[in-house]
């Protein structure tokens, strides 16, 4: 139940008077004065009417003509003298009075009346002397005093008729006063009457106006109570000093009051955690001051809130003011969010505990195939030794089939390393110069045996003007090349891959497109996820981890690119790599051409490694070149050896027990030992790049990856940057060249291979000479010269003639430029594979 909804209705406009309302209550208020000021004029003139001074007056004046006559009665011969004399006495005094006294005032004021005043003042003067003299005088001026009291006697008679007619006049005067003021009386009256009309007409107006406002309060405040009682959000309502006032049934389920209890009561006590309190008062108080308001009106917040137990719980909530005729208004609006925070609390638990056990999967698959490449490594390194041993041709076989198994064993545990390091966040691309022309000329020379045997014709070539330096991550790019190439050939028999590259505008186009059985439409969708291999009866022949291209994507997105595929079963496939690119200065290090051949002398090397058989398979490989080995089975012993001796080279081991190969390297480069400035080699199976710097920064020279191959060693000795006899084979098959020099002799292998070479630059010559060249001519001669090629086993020359004489045949002179221009490379590269191997041998 909500309380006092209907204070929520904020009113800000105050009742104000309406100028029309103004104007009426002047008008009545001047009419009710008038009325006041005409009744007291009308009770004053009445009263003046009723006076009886006029009376009074009337009765003075007709007195006097009476004492007149009674003086002038008296005046005769022989009259009493002394009644005379008083008589005149009264009629003096009373023309004196008339003179002079107040009541007389108004009529003196009189013209007429004055002018006979004065006649009978100045008789009464003139006649004095004779009244006063003595008795004989008087008595002898009797008759003087009659002719006198005869002349006078009509003034007398005007004075007192005067007075009558004046009296009259001002009775019809005030009179008429009397009826004008009743008259004015009535009409303000009236005009009263009229303003009462009109103000009871406006009250009714106003009244109506009035209930219909009341009416419209009472229907919002029955909506807003309708809002408030079901929200479910709770509202709580409280004035500028924190009192509540409102407190709807929602915050009485949140909070566990009743609203009866809480309204009236200081909210910060009721629903404000106790730690809470200082800072809630605090901004209470900001608030009074008009201070700034951290929480109103600024969106939900979430904090903590106090239920009636006692509990806290978390709330969000959202608080808004508004201004009211009593004041500021706070309207709260709560969620308790308990449910939210623990979901959230067990979401955040479950990923972390994914994550946990993502990361342990994935450290249990880096060590583990960390752990699978030692001993492999062990076991290729043995195999690579006992080919340089005195074997049968069959025990050769074998051996090569093992390493072929142990190869591919370790490429398999590679890809899983390369993607539990991808999917770890460890990789990042190592930028600097690659020339691209070189790097496909070695893919696709690699792949060329494997097309032979395929009898595909295998090429590349510039879309565009060539770019051959770049900047990008060679190693990636080799990998995903490599593989996409390597696809391209495995499933393409008796057709064509070739590879377009395109350099425009810093980014590089790589497409590698086969005429091979293509991917199925649901296949394409899913090619780039892990595991995923085809389901064609060729794929399960050709076996496949299904990780190739999945690895091949992450190195892509690695290098900042995109990997696509687009194919037509039964026609083909084209994948298509894009990725950012800059144009590179030609490095002398990077650059084969002047890669500068350093054969140096016997060396003294020093081994630290603590696996024995890694130690075995390096020693034999160092020996077997005529250098001086010592052996150091841990760190420690490393560097009291090199802190003795002193070594040309120090091949250091990374992971060893008592010192690891990094403390033991600045141990050495620390001391002042005989080895202190020796060349250090790191041996490692992680050859990351982040962890090279990390190897050079502890004062290493070089990285060597194990397993270790013995060009690389040699390589990192600085000695002749030369492939071993068994890195040939991407150029040349042994078998069937150690076949052809079992049959043969060794001494006519190296005439059969002069003359064939011969030939063969004959026929180079011929191909790159001004003549008219005939296709069909092109296609016997690359034919023939293949044919001489295959005995010797020179497989990858023999694809690249196989492949001219098909396109030759084929009238694609593209194709037959492109084969020409790459045949005296390869022809340069093969031979020189062949007489080594023969030496060998
Ligand atoms: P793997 O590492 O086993 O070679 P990939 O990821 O490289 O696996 O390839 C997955 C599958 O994609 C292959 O098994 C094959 O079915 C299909 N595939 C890849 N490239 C080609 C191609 N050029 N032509 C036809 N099928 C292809």
């Amino acid at each position: 139940m909500i309380h006092k909804a209907g204070t929520l209705v904020a009113n800000p406009t105050k009742t104000r008077i309406k100028p029309g309302q103004a104007f009426i209550a002047v008008a009545g208020l001047v009419v009710v004065l008038a009325i006041a000021f005409l009744a007291w004029s009308v009770r004053s003139e009445i009263e003046e009417l009723s006076s009886a001074s006029s009376d009074n007056v009337q009765w003075s004046l007709s007195q006097s003509e009476v004492e007149f006559q009674e003086f002038s009665s008296r005046i005769r011969v022989g009259a009493d003298l002394a009644g005379v004399r008083r008589r005149f006495d009264i009629f003096y005094s009373r023309i004196g009075t008339v003179s002079t006294a107040q009541v007389f005032e108004e009529l003196r004021e009189d013209p007429e009346f004055s002018a006979t005043l004065n006649k009978i003042q100045t008789w009464l003067d003139t006649t004095v002397p004779y009244i006063d003299a003595s008795d004989v005088e008087l008595t002898g001026n009797m008759p003087r005093l009659a002719g006198l009291v005869q002349d006078i006697r009509p003034e007398v008679r005007k004075l007192s008729n005067s007075g009558l007619g004046i009296f009259a006049r001002n009775a019809d005067r005030q009179r008429s006063d009397v009826a004008r003021t009743l008259t004015e009386l009535a009409l303000a009256l009236a005009a009263l009457i009229a303003a009462l009309g009109l103000s009871v007409l406006h009250l009714v107006r106003l009244n109506k106006r009035l209930l219909r406002k009341e009416s419209e309060q009472r229907q919002t405040a029955t909506r807003m109570n309708t809002v408030l009682n079901t929200s479910l959000d709770g509202v709580i309502v409280s004035d500028d000093a924190g009192q509540i006032l409102e407190f709807s049934p929602a915050a009485e389920e949140i909070f566990g009051y009743r609203a009866q209890d809480v309204i009236g009561h200081e909210l910060g006590a009721i629903i404000v955690p106790d730690h809470m309190r200082a800072g809630h008062d605090a901004g209470m108080e900001r608030m009074r001051k008009g201070g700034e308001k951290r929480v109103v009106g600024k969106g939900r917040v979430q904090l903590e809130a106090k239920r009636a137990d006692g509990s806290i719980f978390p709330v969000e909530l959202a608080i808004q003011s508004a201004v009211t005729p009593q004041g500021d208004i706070f309207i709260a609006f709560l969620r308790d969010i308990t449910q939210q925070k623990a979901d959230e609390a067990e979401l955040v638990d479950a990923r972390d505990k994914a994550i946990a056990g993502e990361k342990s999967r994935s450290e249990f698959l880096a060590t583990m195939s960390h752990e699978i490449r030692t001993p492999l490594n062990g076991l290729l390194g043995n195999l690579s030794l006992l080919r340089d041993t005195p074997v049968s041709t069959k025990q050769d076989t074998y051996m090569r089939n093992m390493e072929t198994s142990g190869r591919l064993l370790l490429s398999h545990v590679s890809d899983v390393l390369d993607i539990t390091r991808y999917d770890s966040g460890k990789v990042s691309a190592k930028l600097e110069p690659v020339n691209i022309s070189d790097l496909l000329q070695d893919i696709i020379d690699s792949q060329s045996g494997m097309a032979s045997t395929q009898e595909t014709t295998l090429d590349w070539g510039w879309n565009g003007p060539a770019q051959h330096w770049i900047t990008s991550d060679s190693d990636r790019l080799q990998h995903v090349l490599m593989n996409l190439v390597g696809n391209a050939v495995k499933f393409t028999k008796r057709g064509r891959v070739s590879v377009t590259v395109g350099w425009e505008n810093d980014q590089i186009t790589f497409e590698i497109e086969d005429t091979g059985a293509g991917i199925p439409e649901d296949l394409q969708d899913r090619i780039f996820d892990d595991f995923v291999t085809g389901n064609a009866a060729y794929d399960r022949e050709v076996g496949g981890s299904g990780l190739g291209l999945s690895i091949a994507k992450r190195f892509v997105h690695v290098l900042g690119g995109e990997i696509d595929v687009a194919s037509v079963m039964g026609e083909g496939s084209t994948f298509r790599v894009t990725l950012p690119a800059t144009k590179a200065q030609a490095t002398p290090q990077n650059d084969r051409d002047n890669n500068s051949n350093v054969a140096t002398a016997p060396q003294r090397v020093l081994i630290v490694e603590d696996n024995e058989i890694n130690r075995f398979v390096v020693r034999e490989m160092l020996q077997a070149d005529g250098h001086h080995v010592s052996e150091a089975h841990d760190g420690q012993q490393g560097v009291d050896m090199a802190a003795a001796e002193k070594f040309d080279l120090i091949l250091m081991d990374i992971s060893m027990p008592v010192l690891d190969g990094r403390s033991a390297t600045r141990r050495i480069r620390e001391s002042n030992g005989a080895s202190a400035h020796a060349r250090i080699i790191a041996l490692t199976a992680n050859a990351m790049a982040a962890e090279r710097e990390d190897f050079l920064a502890h004062g290493m020279n070089d990285v060597l990856t194990k397993p270790l191959r013995k060009s690389d060693l040699r390589m990192a000795m600085g000695e002749e940057s030369q492939p071993a006899p068994k890195d040939f084979s991407d150029l040349v098959d042994h078998a069937h060249m150690r076949e052809t020099l079992e049959v043969v002799g060794p001494e006519k292998f190296h005439k059969l291979l002069a003359r064939y070479g011969g030939e063969v630059e004959q026929m180079i010559a011929w191909l790159h000479s001004d003549a008219r060249l005939d296709r069909v001519e092109i296609a016997q001669q690359a034919h023939k010269i293949a044919g001489s090629a295959a005995m010797f086993g020179a497989t990858s020359f023999r694809a690249k003639l196989l492949s001219l004489e098909e396109a030759a045949k084929a009238g694609e002179d593209a194709q037959v430029r492109a084969a020409i221009a790459t045949l005296p490379d390869l022809w340069k590269r093969s031979k020189k594979a062949l007489s080594e191997i023969a030496l060998t041998e």
